[in-house]
């Protein structure tokens, strides 16, 4: 397993730069080096540390440094943080957040280098992607198609109304 040093994000070993920040990867050799697990802010961070804390997962928040311009005014970014675990406590801290809903199975990057079962909510997720993409396609047909009846009544409506006042104006 490789990380990057900048962002601490796990990555296979055949990777060779982080797709984030562009610097090169290095192997993990150390157990206690800190990677990143995922991040989370408010009631769902403090409930991650919690669960973490739980089973016996050190961990710690970083507070993220780049926020975009309206987090930053509403400060929603206040309590936003990276959670930072050891590598050893990785794949225990992963199937933690996964076990209390946080991470959603799929949702999330999965590594190749890991163990944790993937399939089910891959596909879940899927499905649900067609389902949505198809219900969308449905909306968009039964729009166009008010659409072009309302073209259609002002075409002719219109007409009338513009013969009607030609014609009255000649009366
Ligand atoms: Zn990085």
């Amino acid at each position: 397993m490789k990380y990057c040093k900048k962002c601490k994000h796990l990555y296979n070993d055949s990777d060779e730069l982080c797709t984030d920040c562009k610097k090169t990867l290095y192997e993990i050799t150390d157990n206690n080096t800190p990677v990143f697990l995922m991040s989370a802010g408010g009631f769902e961070l403090q409930r991650i540390k919690t669960a973490l804390e739980d089973n016996g997962i050190p961990c710690d928040g970083v507070r993220q440094k780049y926020t975009t311009s309206a987090e930053a005014v509403t400060g929603y970014d206040s309590s936003y943080q990276d959670i930072i675990v050891p590598y050893a406590g990785y794949e225990k801290a992963y199937e933690v957040c996964v076990g209390i809903g946080a991470i959603k199975e799929g949702e999330e990057e999965i590594l190749e280098d890991e163990a944790a079962p993937i399939n089910d909510g891959a596909k879940t997720a899927t499905e649900e992607f067609e389902e949505m993409s198809s219900t969308k396609r449905r909306t968009v047909r039964i729009v166009s198609a008010i659409i072009l009846i309302l073209i259609f009544a002002l075409v002719i409506y219109g007409t009338d109304f513009i013969t009607g006042f030609i014609k009255g104006l000649f009366s």
